[in-house]
């Protein structure tokens, strides 16, 4: 395999997982008498532009192309996040009625919206059917296509290149990043600012977040990687926020390589914290595996010995990153018998792989569990506010992810 961004052959693993399934394809009680497709699930990251990404296999369009679950808006948090992004852009970026903004990977319009209460034109583009349909439904308008070099040469042909265009946690799950580029480069206005929030790689390495690798999240990034890709499609980086969302990301602001506005000293701090971190040293990411399989190990000890002290044990939250945990670790529903989630979409079903069922947080009353093992850990605050309750039995949360922690 070659490396997706500059092409050459990938050797150096960076992360192994063994074989999982596609990790947002919940399960109905009819799929459990079903094969299930397992995938290998390896990182490798390039030593020439440090690119960390999955491996390449066979058929991921088809396996992919299921309409999955995810609705933005069911994460208060996450609302809450867009519409400061938006509150933000229009006070720096002069963004107005007159300004014309296109979000890339739209979902069910939970940040357009704001746009829309402010009369600011703009385009949702998302191929997913069942989000798009939600965003309409909130008066979004929205383009069911992929993003690529195509469409946003597309959208400058027919003169609707924007003035802004966002990606919030895209970036990172497409498969030819270089095209998407090259589309962000098509689409953008003379003067026009794009920008884009990605999980950190620093971060990742940082706080042993493997458990965020998926089929799906096909590029691990750097800002040094980041501002290479950028390069080569002509634009470039002119300021970078670091942002507390998905464990620690980055949002970078770009424009086209030829505009005047002053780079800020951001992008260089950050240049060389990744730089001191060993970023572009391989050693730092050979590293990395044997951190993942001690995380796995003190989990299974811990489930292991709640269940020997008769312990009741419950997951919470169906996300992408507790799939790949509990796949890694092979954790079934012997020793954790049910996770919640809020999402309604998701309740009834089951984890891929694990098959563990997912059940509406009302289910923690039901069984008052001992512990509460937190999935997404990256919103850990706002699972334990909303379901506080369990203090009243003495239940207590958990987090298996960068180490083993009961939480106060
Ligand atoms: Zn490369």
């Amino acid at each position: 395999m070659n490396c997706r961004h500059c092409h050459v052959p990938l050797t150096h693993v960076f992360l192994d997982l063994g074989f999982a399934p596609p990790s947002n394809a919940y399960l109905t009680e009819h799929d459990l008498h079903s094969p299930e497709t397992w995938l290998p699930l390896k990182l490798y990251v390039c030593e020439h532009c440090w690119l960390v990404q999955t491996e390449d296999y066979a058929s991921a369009d088809a396996l992919f192309s299921k309409d999955y679950a995810y609705f933005s808006s069911a994460s208060t948090t996450w609302l809450e996040h867009a519409r400061r992004y938006v509150e933000d852009m229009r006070r720096r970026l002069c963004v107005s009625k007159q300004s014309f903004v296109i979000e890339v990977a739209s979902n069910d319009g939970y940040l357009l919206k704001n746009f829309v209460a402010a009369g600011i034109p703009c385009l949702g583009i998302e191929p997913s059917a069942s989000t798009a349909a939600a965003a309409e439904a909130l008066g979004v308008p929205v383009l069911r296509e992929f993003f690529g070099e195509a469409l946003g040469k597309r959208l400058a042909k027919e003169n609707r290149q924007a003035d802004l265009i966002l990606g919030n946690n895209v970036y990172a799950h497409v498969p030819d990043i270089n095209d998407f580029t090259a589309g962000l480069k098509a689409a953008l206005k003379p003067g026009g600012t794009i920008t884009l929030e990605f999980p950190h790689l620093l971060r990742l390495i940082e706080e042993a977040q493997f458990d965020t690798a998926y089929h799906e999240h096909f590029s691990y990034l750097s800002l040094h990687t980041v501002a290479r890709i950028f390069e080569q499609a002509e634009l470039r980086i002119w300021h970078v926020e670091q942002l507390a969302t998905h464990g620690g990301s980055l949002r970078v602001f770009c424009c086209h390589h030829s505009d005047s506005r002053e780079a800020t000293p951001a992008a260089n701090k950050i240049l060389q914290a990744e730089e001191a971190a060993g970023l572009r040293n391989l050693d730092t990411y050979r590293l990395f595996q044997s951190r993942a399989e001690a995380i796995k190990h003190n989990l299974l000890l811990f489930l292991l010995e709640q269940k020997r002290a008769g312990k009741k044990v419950a997951a919470y939250g169906a996300a992408a990153k507790g799939n790949t945990l509990l796949n890694f670790a092979g954790v079934r529903p012997d020793l954790l018998p049910y996770v919640c989630d809020a999402a309604p979409s998701k309740q009834g079903k089951f984890l891929p792989g694990s098959h563990i069922p997912i059940l509406s947080p009302a289910a923690l009353n039901k069984y008052r569990p001992d512990y509460v093992l937190i999935l997404p850990w990256n919103i850990a605050t706002e699972i334990r506010e909303q379901n506080a309750s369990l203090r009243e039995w003495g239940g207590k949360f958990v987090t298996a992810v960068p180490a083993m922690r009961i939480l106060d």
